[in-house]
């Protein structure tokens, strides 16, 4: 390909974590205020001994020397998940269920939106909100819905801060969220090697390997990630429980998210909240190598289009019409 020598091999991307598999050494090698900065950034804060127990300031000084995610093995990953659910329940109280599930084989997962059945009415982007542990405060989403106007494939033409009753007559809807592409230029744009797509396509981050300086966002040609600038607000009792390392745990601030296909789900074997949310079937969600599945019904039988195809980014999210 040409473009190997902007976009490095995954072999050279392990070698450059394994040189650096600590954030210890990952600061020392920075060396720069700003990155120290950052890193402090990552586990939200250090306790001082009259702030924690000493059992909670053990648990955060080994999350703050962990590895990166895609260098832990499953023991060091099921260490790290404890780790997290001993914290919330420290911290806040809160019995976690967080998980680590890898992905599945065989499976390639895409997405299908059906833009001749979406009537605007955003209970895909509720039920986001709410599996996602998304911030309540600053209202964050990772579903945008747009209000088209007939003949306009272009969400950038279309008006995505409406208040009024849907459908307008004369008028489509077409959701936005990341579509994670096969070809993401997000992940090769990160300097920490932070952000990286999975064998089963979806495009993951590693929030406490995140140094928040943002350049994933403007790599998105989609408006595809968020970023939170302040601590994530959310009541306790509607916090999803259930989480992945990957997914939906809360995030600490400073950090770079954005849709994961629910990822805390869809390894389990389940549809993504907003394709079981939509009350018009407009969603569509499976595994892309399953002859069988309905995604692969859509590609074969719609008429499909995915967003800025000339990008060669290889988006795995679909539009179609009946
Ligand atoms: S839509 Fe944007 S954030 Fe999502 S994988 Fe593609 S480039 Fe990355
Ligand atoms: S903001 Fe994006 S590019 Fe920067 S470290 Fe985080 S994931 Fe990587």
């Amino acid at each position: 390909m040409s473009s190997d020598k902007k976009h490095p091999k995954e072999s050279d991307i392990i070698k450059l974590l394994e040189g650096d598999s600590s954030r210890r050494s990952f600061i020392k090698n920075l060396s720069i205020a700003a990155a120290a900065g950052s890193a402090a950034l990552t586990t939200g804060c250090i306790p001082s001994l009259a702030e924690a127990s000493t059992e909670e300031m053990k648990l955060r000084w080994q999350e703050f020397f962990k590895k990166h995610y895609r260098l832990m093995t499953q023991e060091e990953k099921d260490a790290a998940v404890g780790r997290l659910e001993r914290l919330a329940k420290l911290e806040n109280n809160l019995d976690l269920q967080m998980g680590s599930e890898p992905p599945i084989d065989g499976v390639l997962y895409g997405y299908g939106f059906n833009i001749t059945r979406c009537t605007g009415f955003m209970e895909c982007v509720t039920a986001c909100i709410k599996e996602n542990n998304l911030d309540r405060k600053v209202h964050t989403q990772y579903i945008r819905i747009f209000e088209m106007e007939p003949g306009k494939l272009d969400p950038s033409t279309g008006d995505g801060q409406y208040y009024h009753e849907v459908p307008v007559d004369n008028k489509f809807y077409m959701g936005t969220q990341c579509f994670h592409c096969e070809n993401a230029p997000c992940t090769k744009a990160c300097p920490t090697k932070a952000t990286w797509k999975e064998p089963d396509g979806i495009v993951v981050v590693d929030y406490d390997w995140c140094i928040g300086c943002r350049y994933c966002q403007a790599a998105c040609p989609y408006y595809g990630r968020r970023f939170n600038w302040g601590k994530p607000e959310i009541p306790k009792d509607e916090i999803n429980t259930k989480q992945h390392y990957l997914g939906n745990r809360i995030r600490p601030m400073g950090k770079m998210e954005k849709c994961t296909f629910c990822i805390q789900r869809t390894r389990k074997g389940r549809l993504p909240a907003c394709v079981e949310a939509c009350p018009t079937g407009a969603r569509v969600f499976g595994n892309l190598l399953d002859p069988d599945s309905e995604i692969r019904y859509v590609l074969k039988h719609k008429k499909v289009f995915r967003m800025k195809e000339e990008l060669e980014t290889d988006p795995k999210f679909w539009y179609f019409i009946d």
